[in-house]
């Protein structure tokens, strides 16, 4: 991926980080497609070079790691990990979400937080970057032990966060009902009712449009890339992986622009509904996996669609994919693929979810190719306005927050447009990182050796 001329700079950078964190495949990955479009720019710019900027943007600040011990409802003693990456506080308190799932580990976590100081940074708004989570897998636990479980991890990390510290949100296998309860353990043990996680509920601090937030941003960036060639998200197909807030909110947004939704999946495979999957099926989606905690396959049996069990859904017909399920879920294979079926918009809302192989295939077919740090930066967005929100403790309206976070996902875009464009084509992923780099860059000079 890397200009040719500087492939030795981007090679020798690499080495050092793989020789310091070795065996974080997802965290090299990571690094190295954002120093690929970056290393061009600071030979450019050398004051960057001479602070080493990049050197410090890859090391956490700190990373807190931590034992999670609960008991389960058969009073069987359970022990996960927990873990909090605060990777950047050049520009404003660390934030980022908390993901729960079994596949967890130090690689993804530092990953998520490296990608998050750039998406922060993109979103306008005062954030530092950073990721935490467990090993824990919610799935198939009762409410009374995603409880527990909840409360034993905030007894930990209450005393690293805060609202001017560190403010996690969700993620993975985080939504409503555990943040409730890492808030409920937080505020029992510091006696503070403050704005220390965001994704809260409407009645105690949480902001209107964040469950929302990701899907309809990443719906909004795919309609601001298609708007420069002349066109819009009406009548187009639409491909969406994954079934959870994301995708769900990804789906509502583009069926009311005008687009046809024709998959969903999780992780046991995906649904095909060619169709579309309308305001009512939705529905049915939102109950199956936010109340009844079930699986996809119900969507078919329900309305008598075709099933594939243990297959992602880029082999199907579609104008724009965007995939909201989990990382490396596009290899190249795939991204061939889609391409060839005649897919030209990928807009992530997933993080990383394509691998540098699919990225390259993006480039070379020079599709409409929004990566997660941009496309997905609406959740955090509205994240910082709950921040916010907090603050002044006043609530706004649905409107007012969707307008910024409409406006918000076009500054994005221009962005993008502004540090990636290159003749007739717009390289999202040059313009994203360069973007996404220069403020937390400055802001780290500015002050100093720290
Ligand atoms: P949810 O837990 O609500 O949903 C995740 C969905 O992805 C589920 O359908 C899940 O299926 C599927 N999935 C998860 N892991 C895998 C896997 N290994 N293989 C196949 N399918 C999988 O999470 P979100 O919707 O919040 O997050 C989805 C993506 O969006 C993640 O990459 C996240 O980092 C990113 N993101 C989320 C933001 C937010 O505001 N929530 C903000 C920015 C990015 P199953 O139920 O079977 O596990």
């Amino acid at each position: 991926m890397a200009n040719s001329a500087y492939e030795p700079l981007v090679k020798e950078f690499m080495a050092k980080v793989i020789a310091k964190n070795p065996a974080e495949v997802e965290f090299h990955q990571a690094v190295e497609e954002v120093v690929a479009s970056l290393v061009p720019y600071i030979e450019e710019n050398p004051k960057y070079k001479a602070a080493k900027i990049l050197e410090r943007m890859v090391e956490p600040e700190r990373i807190i790691l931590f034992r999670v011990p609960w008991s389960d409802d058969k009073g069987e003693v359970q022990v996960n990990k927990g873990f909090r990456i605060e990777m950047n506080s050049a520009i404003g308190p660390y934030k980022g979400g908390l993901r729960f799932h079994p596949t967890v580990n130090l690689g993804i976590l530092k990953f998520l937080a490296f990608e998050q100081v750039f998406k922060n940074s993109l979103t306008t708004l005062p954030m530092g970057g950073g990721k935490g989570g467990s090993d824990f897998d919610p799935k198939g636990k009762s409410d009374n032990e995603v409880m527990h479980f909840c409360q034993s991890f905030m007894t930990e990390l209450y005393r690293h966060v805060g609202p001017n510290t560190d403010v996690p949100a969700g993620d993975i296998g985080v939504g409503g009902r555990e943040i409730g309860y890492l808030f409920g353990q937080y505020k029992r043990l510091q006696n503070e009712f403050t704005g220390v996680l965001t994704g809260k509920g409407r009645e105690w601090g949480g902001s209107l449009i964040r469950p929302e937030a990701t899907g309809y941003g990443a719906t909004y960036f795919a309609e601001e890339m298609l708007k420069t060639r002349g066109k819009d998200l009406a009548g187009k197909t639409v491909a969406i992986s994954g079934s959870g807030n994301v995708a769900q909110f990804a789906t509502e947004k583009v069926t009311e622009l005008g687009g046809k939704v024709v998959t969903l999946s999780d992780s046991g495979g995906y649904i095909y509904d060619p169709q579309g999957i309308d305001k009512e099926k939705l529905n049915f989606v939102m109950h199956l996996k936010n109340v009844k905690r079930g699986r996809i396959k119900e969507y078919a049996s329900k309305y008598g669609v075709e099933y594939f069990e243990g297959k992602r859904p880029w082999g199907v017909q579609c104008d724009v994919a965007m995939p909201c399920a989990t990382q490396n879920e596009i290899n190249e294979d795939e991204a061939k693929i889609l391409i060839d079926n005649g897919c030209y918009v990928v807009s992530e809302g997933a993080n990383m979810p394509s691998t540098p192989e699919a990225v390259d295939v993006y480039m070379e077919a020079k599709i409409l190719y929004g990566p997660g740090k941009a496309a997905n930066a609406g959740g955090v967005a509205v994240s910082g306005l709950e921040m916010s929100q907090n603050s002044l403790r006043l609530s706004w309206t649905r409107e007012e927050i969707d307008g910024k976070l409409h406006q918000i996902m076009k500054d994005i875009h221009e962005t993008c447009v502004k540090f990636g464009k290159d003749g007739d084509f717009i390289d999202y992923v040059k313009g994203a990182n360069i973007g996404g780099f220069v403020k937390v860059a400055d802001a780290m000079i500015a002050q100093g050796v720290v």
